[in-house]
């Protein structure tokens, strides 16, 4: 168990290491001077992070030590960690720090056939920091995946991106006006673009897809994402994930307006009828 305290940055006994990333984190980094955050993200010395868990099973193959980044530039409906999208709810990191802490767990996760992940938030909004990171646990012969919404894929250069051996894809939706719809009003054009960029390179894929009844259970949305991932010719996997009201307590504790408050998880036959579609278009889907 670490606990966090960067020289010439915010002090915080909150410990780096968390149960979950369902645990509420906010205001943590506030102290650090905007200077220093603009420095931070263009060098990546240092990162924001609102935790790191061990032993995930769902975050990549085999066993992952995942790094859960702040910042994000979607407002999906259906996030459940709504306190990342803010830079400053997470925790200051050096990157030696991080590296450090990585470095703690190489050899189980290599023996384990595990690997490291970064999530968030959106890893992408603190690239740098990402790039630089990555760099140095694949040097480890650590296993690399990153879990994104694709939207700043441009920022990562292809060799940059060859340190990622696995992108692990949140796509939201195909068509640009569900896109908007699902996150808050953003465009996807990116998204798509970073996909095809991934696929020219020939880098591994995994697809994600939140279910969410009444909001992305649209069987054309479906099966155009489904379409389109299997046109990629790199997705290894592609996963729906049942919506689960998990994060509705941070909706509220943080004061957003919360428009699924009173949405239900998928049932098991809308499931499997999504899973029927990604693997109709030839995807191995779960
Ligand atoms: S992209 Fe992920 S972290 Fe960002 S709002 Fe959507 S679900 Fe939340």
């Amino acid at each position: 168990m670490q606990t966090v305290s960067e020289p010439g940055q915010a002090r915080s006994t909150v410990s780096l290491e968390a149960k979950s990333p369902f645990e509420m984190r906010i205001h943590l980094g506030e102290n650090v001077a905007e200077t220093d955050v603009k420095t931070a993200l263009k060098t990546g010395d240092l990162g924001f992070l609102h935790s790191f868990t061990t032993g995930s099973a769902v975050d990549g193959p085999g066993l992952r030590l995942v790094a859960w980044t702040t910042s994000c530039m979607f407002r999906c409906q259906y996030c459940h960690n709504p306190d990342t999208w803010t830079l400053k709810n997470g925790i200051p990191v050096s990157l030696e720090s991080a590296v450090a802490e990585v470095q703690k767990y190489a050899a189980g996760l290599k023996a384990l056939r595990g690997g490291f992940t970064l999530s968030g938030g959106e890893p992408l909004m603190q690239d740098r920091f990402a790039a630089r990171l990555f760099a140095a646990v694949k040097g480890m012969g650590v296993h690399t995946a990153i879990e994104t919404n694709g939207f700043y894929g441009e920022r990562l250069s292809d060799a940059e991106l060859h340190d990622i051996d696995l992108v692990i894809l949140d796509m939201k939706a195909f068509t640009p006006e569900q896109h908007a719809r699902v996150t808050g009003g953003m465009r996807n054009d990116d998204v798509l673009e970073f996909c095809k960029r991934l696929a020219g390179l020939n880098r591994p894929m995994w697809l994600r897809y939140v279910l969410v009844p009444g909001l992305t259970d649209l069987p054309d949305e479906m099966q155009a994402v489904a379409n389109f991932g299997a046109s990629l010719g790199v997705v290894e996997r592609a996963e729906i994930l049942p919506f689960h009201q998990l994060g509705r307590f941070k909706w509220e504790r943080l004061g957003l307006d919360y428009q699924l408050a009173n949405t239900g998880a998928p049932s098991d036959g809308s499931i499997a009828n999504a899973v029927a579609i990604f693997r109709a278009a030839g995807l191995n889907a779960y």
